[in-house]
């Protein structure tokens, strides 16, 4: 029975889908003006862990992601410039660099080994479904018009906003010591829908027709009517890093809710987030680190995946070289091991059970490693430990498949010397460390330390 935990009641639930063995899953995609930085790809990297859990317990997964190419205002309110067009430029311009953006992403998320979704759907490519999803609003009269955009008027719901403790009427005192900009705002807390070419936004160079004149959508619209358009309403999961707490995710549920009057989703599942010296990552703080940074480190990729699997979604990680370099040694010391085990047949039912009750604790991946440790340094048979092994990484992602083809046509003499190398390194006795090297080489093969882990090769 797969358990997670619901952010709507705060509790832990059975999960129970709508459909039976399928399951629609709504991840928020990033806001494509940068390149993503490590603490947004552990949001990226849990959502995977879902998705390889739902399919783990056999579910069909249909998986939308939307990417925000426009409406996207810095500071995530309805002030401030559109992050798409902060770098200047003309239309064609903006769309390229939307383009460069999300090819990079999409170029990290596979170096990560994280599924891509079934539907990746741009915001500038689904316009007319957010043109028609605020006309509903307007006719059903959750929003209004002002001479500068089409608001949505959160008074008319009791609950908004929901996923948050706060109340509406803190929220107005808290509002009251910003700028509002526009003085015919009903209330400090309603969020624009459509933005008209009126005020700040007068050229505003992305703009589309509708029924109010030439605009651009908020950045909320775009995830109700894509997962709507996608998904229907309601579906089961949806997700997102914890900062979409507010106001993104609650407008998003304000907005579906109010149109159609039943809920948006079901489950909302938020990931923290990665810390650095215990502060958020921010361009501006200078502690900005992409995946490339790591790279050109010389650090794999699948390091990162590790260290993500090490804390809970729902804890902080806080994030440092040394615990990357840990997480590194951890997983060439598993790709060692698993290099010298048997080809795979049966399985070591007691630790796939064991593994099935981590991962069905709300997604706890920490304790599913712990398992496959366990596994390593048990009795069982080899072939039924590479087995269970190989089903495990259908979850983790770690690549066990290739690190055990690499291991093939060595042998298991020089393998096992290469085993202790790996465990002299994880425990820092690097004399010993050198030592092993020293054999292996008199042996008559070379070890290179690669980014992909170690490898052999036999000299001629
Ligand atoms: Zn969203």
């Amino acid at each position: 029975m797969l358990k997670l935990f619901n952010s709507l009641s705060r509790k832990l639930e059975e999960f129970k889908p709508i459909k039976p063995k399928e399951v629609g899953l709504y991840t928020c995609g990033p806001t494509v003006y940068n390149y993503a930085h490590i603490g947004n790809l552990r949001t990226y990297l849990f959502e995977d862990f879902l998705r390889r859990i739902l399919v783990y317990n056999g579910f069909k997964v249909n998986h939308v992601m939307n990417m925000t190419d426009v409406g996207h205002l810095s500071g995530d309110q309805d002030f401030g410039e559109d992050k798409m067009e902060k770098e200047g430029g003309d239309a064609a311009e903006i769309m390229t660099l939307a383009k460069k953006y999300t090819d990079a992403f999409l170029a990290d998320i596979d170096k990560l080994n994280i599924l891509r979704a079934d539907v990746i759907a741009p915001a500038t490519g689904n316009i007319v479904e957010q043109v028609e999803l605020i006309k509903t609003l307007l006719e059903k009269r959750f929003a209004y018009e002002t001479e500068l955009a089409i608001y949505f008027d959160v008074a008319r719901l009791a609950d908004y906003p929901k996923l948050t403790n706060q109340k509406l009427s803190d929220m107005k005192v808290a509002a009251r010591s910003d700028v509002i900009i526009d003085q015919n705002k009903k209330h400090p807390a309603d969020f624009a829908l459509w933005f008209k070419l009126a005020g700040r936004y007068k050229n505003h160079i992305l703009r589309w027709p509708s029924p109010w004149g030439d605009g651009f959508p908020g950045w909320h619209i775009e995830c109700s009517a894509m997962s709507r358009k996608y998904l229907g309403q309601p579906f089961d999961i949806h997700t997102g890093g914890v900062d979409h707490l507010f106001p993104h995710h609650p407008n998003e549920i304000a907005q579906s809710e109010a149109a159609f009057g039943v809920p948006l989703a079901n489950y909302w599942l938020h990931g923290e987030h990665l810390l650095i010296n215990d502060g958020r990552m921010a361009k501006s703080e200078g502690n900005f680190i992409t995946l490339q940074t790591l790279i050109d480190r010389e650090f794999n990729p699948l390091a990162f995946r590790y260290l993500a699997l090490t804390t809970h979604y729902r804890s902080r990680l806080n994030w440092t070289w040394e615990s990357l370099l840990g997480a590194k040694n951890a997983l060439y010391n598993l790709y060692a091991q698993i290099s010298v085990l048997e080809m795979a047949a049966g399985g070591a039912k007691e630790f796939e059970q064991a593994f099935e009750e981590a991962i069905n604790d709300d997604l706890n991946t920490a304790q599913a490693l712990a398992v496959v440790w366990d596994l390593i340094h048990s009795e069982e048979e080899s072939s039924a430990k590479l087995a269970s092994l190989l089903k495990f990484d259908q979850v983790l992602g770690l690549k066990f498949k290739e690190a055990w083809i690499a291991g093939r046509d060595i042998p298991a003499a020089i393998k096992q010397l290469v085993i202790e190398r790996e465990g002299a390194r994880a425990a820092k006795d690097f004399q010993k460390a050198d030592e092993l090297r020293r054999q292996i080489e008199a042996a008559g093969f070379t070890l290179e330390d690669t980014i992909d882990g170690w490898r052999l090769k036999k000299k001629f």
